[in-house]
């Protein structure tokens, strides 16, 4: 018997419906890439989006046509998200940082027919064009600008285009299986690896990621995305800022700490998302600006270990909770957040801020399990290291454009990460899986390593690597960067790491270094310490 329920799609339509009828006057407010701020509202946003839908179906796009991004966190890039969806085509969120042969890779592969850009990215598209057969419609986001016509041939504008679109347009109908948006992994190995969400995957994990025990934006928010709308779609944070109604404050190009200190301030910002290296930034401007960021009172911090010492300094300092998350372009991303169970509030309070370090627990909707080498699961003690899979609502099947054998192994997915669960699901990243440290059979946490290491004053940035060993295979290394106008010893920082960790894991090694090489989303590229320091211990 089936239940006598309506059957309504999950559409990412339906969010920016509801945003719009319900939370009509929410403000959004957009640093745009020309410069100036607007204050816009979500009934706006979604008129637009409806306009764009029509206007991109009037341009005769078929179903499921490939639109894509390249832009910033603003007003116009939110219109797109929801405009391209709705309207039954894909939007495919680009990473600017790639390479440019990754760029052209990546906008063939995905068939891509549209292109939107930010004034930023003029030469870069400009530079690629002729490589780009398939796009038909580049799409400059703002008005009419002569001196831009004059660079791109055909350059259209997004205020002429949305203008041909009517703000009453029907969203079309489909299943909600229906491909919505499409992200690629960075590819630090090999070609980039393109993932489908469906519309029914991301509104599920909206409602997770709204969920009190996971981020719980709501209605009484400012939610500040500083995450990238091309890292995995902000972590999903419009489409779960839209199902509730969240005021939101979208950065634009200036990610540094002066600028969202500024922004953070001016409009009461509540709460923040971003990786570990944007918050290095704004707590150092915070200090020297002497902000109190009094509006603030979250963040959410994923994309690399959170180091404990800043979940420290937004909670000691500023009266900020951190919430750690873990996740990846596989699982839309999100796949644990850090927070509390009833039973801790009883405990010391060390005690309670120590449970908040790790990478959290599963909300409903994800599935995790720790295998050894052989796929055997091993146990949910907090203690054994074993290979992370997941399964669920919004992780991958299978690659664009490949098929799930490739991909899964008896239904889970690989994360790729090595990770200790507990009995409460509780997650704790030791590294990725290339990255651990096999020193003598035993393995050695780098991200543990580091988390130590960060916390030094004289150390601005930390990374640690396996260091080839004549007796132990690999030993572990410090590649540091000292703190402005400071200059450690070798000793002063490995001092560090006394009754802090066993002596075995104590790096072999700490090498200075002026920066630390990052990927696209702002990851160490380990592979590239290991290839200027990964002899340093032998000879
Ligand atoms: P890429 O940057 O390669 O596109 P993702 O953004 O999908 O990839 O990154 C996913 C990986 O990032 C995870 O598998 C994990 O190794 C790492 N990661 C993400 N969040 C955390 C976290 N909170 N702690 C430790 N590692 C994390």
């Amino acid at each position: 018997m089936l239940g006598q329920m309506m059957n309504f799609p999950l559409t990412i339509s339906s969010l920016i419906d509801h945003a719009a009828r319900f939370h009509g006057d929410t403000s959004i407010v957009s640093v745009n890439t020309g410069g100036g701020v607007e204050d816009t509202t979500w009934g706006q946003v979604g008129a637009n989006a409806r306009r764009l839908g029509d206007a991109l179906l009037g341009l005769g796009l078929e179903p499921q046509a490939r639109c894509a991004t390249i832009a910033w966190n603003n007003r116009r890039h939110l219109e797109i998200y929801f405009g391209v969806s709705g309207a039954g085509l894909v939007c495919h969120t680009i990473n600017p940082r790639l390479f440019p042969e990754q760029l052209v890779y990546i906008i063939n592969h995905a068939e891509d027919r549209v292109l939107f850009i930010d004034r930023t990215f003029i030469p870069l598209v400009k530079a690629i064009r002729d490589k780009l057969p398939g796009v038909e419609h580049i799409v400059l986001m703002e008005g009419r600008d002569e001196a831009a016509a004059a660079e791109i041939e055909g350059l259209k504008f997004y205020d002429e285009l949305i203008a041909d679109g009517a703000p009453d347009f029907t969203w079309p109908e489909f299943d909600e299986n229906t491909a919505s948006s499409l992200c690629y992994t960075s590819g630090t190995t090999g070609n980039p690896k393109g993932v489908l969400y469906s519309h029914r995957s991301t509104v599920l994990h909206s409602f997770a990621s709204n969920l009190n025990d996971c981020i719980g934006f709501s209605a009484m928010d400012v939610v500040l995305p500083v995450v990238p709308m091309f890292h995995v779609n902000a972590w999903g944070t419009p489409y779960a800022c839209a199902m509730v109604g969240a005021r939101m404050v979208l950065p634009g190009p200036g990610l540094d700490g002066p600028s969202l200190v500024g922004l953070i301030d001016t409009y009461r910002v509540g709460i923040a998302l971003g990786v570990p290296t944007i918050w290095l930034g704004l707590l150092g401007e915070a200090q020297k600006s002497g902000s109190k960021l009094e509006s603030l009172t979250r963040t959410v911090v994923g994309g690399s270990a959170c180091p404990p010492s800043m979940i420290t300094a937004f909670r000691e300092e500023y009266g900020v909770e951190t919430i750690h998350a873990w996740g990846m372009t596989e699982m839309s991303p999100l796949g644990s957040s850090n927070q509390p169970l009833a039973k801790h509030m009883d405990l010391p309070l060390v005690e309670q801020h120590a449970l908040r370090e790790n990478q959290g627990r599963p909300p409903w909707g994800v599935d995790l399990k720790i295998v050894d080498a052989d796929g055997v699961e091993l146990p949910r003690d907090g203690v054994a290291q074993g290979n992370l899979m997941v399964r669920g609502h919004w992780i991958l099947d299978s690659y664009f454009l490949s098929t799930r054998d490739e991909t899964l192994t008896d239904d889970w997915f690989h994360t790729g990460d090595v990770a200790t669960l507990d009995a409460d699901g509780y997650l704790s990243i030791k590294d990725r899986s290339k990255d651990i440290i096999k020193s003598g059979g035993e393995w050695i946490s780098s991200v543990d390593l580091e988390n130590i290491a960060i916390a030094h004053p004289a150390l601005a940035d930390a990374a640690v690597i396996g260091a080839r060993h004549e007796k132990w295979d690999e030993r572990p290394v410090l590649v540091a960067v000292a703190a402005e106008g400071q200059d450690p010893s070798e000793a002063e920082v490995l001092s560090i790491f006394e009754g802090r960790i066993a002596k075995w894991q104590v790096p072999d090694r700490v090498v200075f270094t002026d920066v630390l090489p990052r990927n696209a989303t702002g990851k160490v590229l380990k592979r590239n310490l290991r290839e200027s320091f990964g002899d340093v211990l032998i000879g």
